[in-house]
This record gives structure tokens, sequence and C-alpha cells, in this order.
């Protein structure tokens, strides 16, 4: 998971990026660049490493006008370097996109670029889709920038956050996901955009977490969403946030895994509060309880998740089968979304995401709601895709 920030308003530019980018480290990275639109011209700076390496190259004077994007990459196509890094710009220099996830057809799209005599300088995914952007705005008089991000979005496959910056159109970031989160903070005068809401919760507590398949215009008198495939304006409602600043930062420890192991006491407590009976010596999950009977009549639970979700769903397979006797299956995501598992509408899909926004683990949820089966989440992240795709679940509580 990387991370992906963007700025329109008065404050200064790279600071404020700058700023966001270290909000997002805890996210996991290997690299990280910015972009802005510098009067008629694209000023962009990226790095291999750190984010305070890539401090060190930029201040605040060479970032100027009100509108940025920047980005922290986890490579998935091509190493780690500073030319894969983010940013991208297409061959003209006019356009800069920022990208979490994959494009699976980049090959495809490539091979047409290459026809078009585009010269592509690094090995990602992303610099393809800011190239097919910008050859589809070039290729037709009356497209706006806006009308190129869309008319590429609609020959991409894969999975994407993106933000993209325009010199044409200074003053505004188009914005779209579909698989990765991204949420847009509407402060006074300014707007912030990002894959998550810690680095906007110091400047605002009001925020819109964009949907599948949305895109935003962002510029400083406002937004408006419409969906990738229509021009049709959405209208959606503000959701006001509580998060403190304290429960983001490291605080007084050197890092976050040592803040993290120090909360677990915190987080634990945190999530068995109010929902365990020791007199009885019962749970209680509020967020399930209406769907007792269906779990009870299961013919099998399947538990699946990535990673360490999957590894807590094996405990969960032991626990499970020796308080319920129903037969559990534990299954990766990734496989579970390919492969032809046996689920029928008498089973139950039990999710496992910390973030709820595991791409894997969504399309397997997606799968066993499409045959009918029950499907449940276990994840910490209130509002997030998973919690609002399965069809009931239980939150963790652990805290961000
Ligand atoms: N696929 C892109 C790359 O390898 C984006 C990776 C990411 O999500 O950071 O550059």
């Amino acid at each position: 998971m990387c991370g992906i920030i963007g700025y329109v308003g008065f404050r200064p530019l790279a600071s404020i990026l700058i700023e966001g980018l270290r909000r997002l480290e805890y996210r996991g990275y290997d690299s990280a660049g910015l972009a802005t639109v510098n009067g008629d011209k694209i000023t962009c700076v990226k790095k291999s490493g750190k984010v305070s390496d890539l401090e060190i190259n930029i201040d605040d004077n060479s970032f100027h006008g009100s509108v940025g994007i920047a980005h922290t990459r986890w490579a998935t196509h091509g190493i780690p370097s500073q030319v894969n890094a983010h940013p991208h710009l297409d061959n003209k220099e006019k356009i800069a996109l920022v990208h979490n996830g994959i494009i699976e057809n980049y090959n495809i799209i490539r091979e047409f670029l290459i026809s078009k005599r585009v010269e592509l300088k690094s090995e990602t995914d992303s610099e393809v889709l800011v190239n097919l952007i910008s050859v589809l705005y070039n290729s037709k008089e009356n497209f706006s920038f806006k009308d190129a991000v869309r008319a590429a979005l609609k020959e991409v496959v894969g999975a994407y956050g993106i933000a993209v910056i325009c010199s044409d159109e200074p003053e505004k970031i188009i914005a779209a996901r579909f698989g990765s989160p991204l949420v847009i903070g509407v402060g006074e005068d300014e707007y912030f955009l990002s894959s998550d809401p810690s680095p906007i919760i110091k400047y605002t507590n009001n925020v819109i977490f964009l949907d599948e398949g949305e895109l935003v215009s962002i510029t400083r008198k406002g937004y408006t969403i419409s969906n990738i495939n229509s021009k049709k304006l959405i209208s959606k409602t503000l959701t006001e946030i509580n998060l403190s600043i304290e429960e983001i930062e490291k605080g007084e420890f050197p890092h976050f895994m040592l803040k993290e192991i120090h909360d677990q006491v915190h987080s634990i407590t945190d999530t068995l509060r109010g929902r365990l009976n020791l007199e009885v010596g019962t749970t209680h999950l509020g967020g399930i309880s209406e769907y007792i009977e269906n779990l009870l009549s299961a013919n099998r639970i399947y538990l699946t998740g990535c990673g360490t979700s999957w590894h807590s769903g094996l405990i969960g397979k032991y626990l499970l089968e020796s308080y319920a006797r129903i037969p559990v299956h534990v299954e990766y995501a990734s496989e579970f979304r390919y492969r032809d598992s046996v689920i029928d509408s008498k089973s139950v899909l039990i999710a496992i995401s910390q973030s709820g926004e595991t791409a894997d683990t969504l399309a397997a949820i997606k799968k066993a709601n499409q045959i009918g089966a029950l499907t449940l989440g276990i994840c910490n992240v209130v509002g997030s895709s998973i919690a609002r795709e399965t069809d009931a679940g239980i939150y963790t509580h652990a805290g961000p």
C-alpha cells in the first residue's frame, strides 16, 4: 500500500505535500516524488528512498502555484529507482500523474504508444497511462484534460487511484479511483486529496470518500464528482471524521512499529470493550447479530484475506471449527478470486483486512456476493470498501 496526496489551495505547496507524504509513510514505500504546475511548465522532483531524502532537494521557492500532487511508491512494475518513481510525465511534459495500483493491460497500451512514437523512459505501468492520456488529449480538438483522463481510464483494465495535473489547466487536479482508495478533504478555500484521511485531519474533519469508478475534478472554487463512464454529476454527502493527530503521530516512540507494539494493550481492550459478557461467558457482536441463523446453518465457512490477515484466518479456523463444528476453509483471497472454490448460497465468506481496501480480498467478496453466499467483513477502517461491500461485519477498533 502506497500513498497519494494532492493539494489545491493557498498554503506553501512543497511543505504541505511533504508533510502529507510523511503522514502516509506508515503505509510502506520505496520512493517518493511530487509535481506542481509552475507557470506553463510542470516542475517535478522524485527520488528513490525516504521522504527525508526527497525533502533535501526541495524548497517552497521552487514550487509556486496553488496545485500539487505527490506520491510514495511501492514498486510493482520496475525496480525502485528515481526514473520509476512517481510522478510520471507525458512526452510533452504537460501532464503529470501519480498512480497507486496496477494497470493490468499496460503491455497492450505500451505497444499502442510505441506505434505512436511515444518514448517511454521508465518500466512502470503508470507512465503508460499518463502517455495514453496525453495522446488522447492531443488527438481531438475540444477535448479537455478531464475528457482525456476519462477516455484513457475507459481503456484501462486494472486497479488504480490516480491524481493528474496539466499545465494547460494549472488550477486543477483530476483524480479517480478504481480499486485503490481516495478521499477528498474539504477545507475553507482549500481541498486535499489523499489515500487515507491521516494527512488531512490537521486541516479539516470534513471528507468525502470516493466510491469505485468515481472521477473528481478539483479547483479552488470547488469540486465536481462524476462516474468514469458518465458525465452526469453525482452529489455526495460530507463525512465528519473523528481522528486526532496524536493517534496518527509517532509520539514519544522512535518509529511506528514500536508504537504499534505498545498500542496493542489499548487496541485489544478497545476491540473487546462492550463485546464480552463475562457473567454468561458469551460475546455480543452487534454488527452480525441479525445473521446468527445464517451462520449456524452454514454448510461451510471460508476465511479469506492476504498476508497477516490470512495468517489470522488460520487461527480463526481452529477456533471456529472447535466451537461451531462447521467446516472452515482458509484461502488466500488472490486464489479464491480466480479459482473455482466449492462455495454456494448456503456458505459464508468472512473477509479479513485491516484497511478494508485490499484489492484481492474485495474481489473475493464480490465473487461470493454474486454466488449468493453471506459475506461478512472483519476490518479496522470504518466506512472502507470491504465494510461497504459485505452484508455485515465486525470492526476491530484497533485505532489507526
Ligand atoms: N504500479 C505502479 C508502479 O509500479 C504503482 C505502484 C504503487 O501503487 O505505488 O510504479
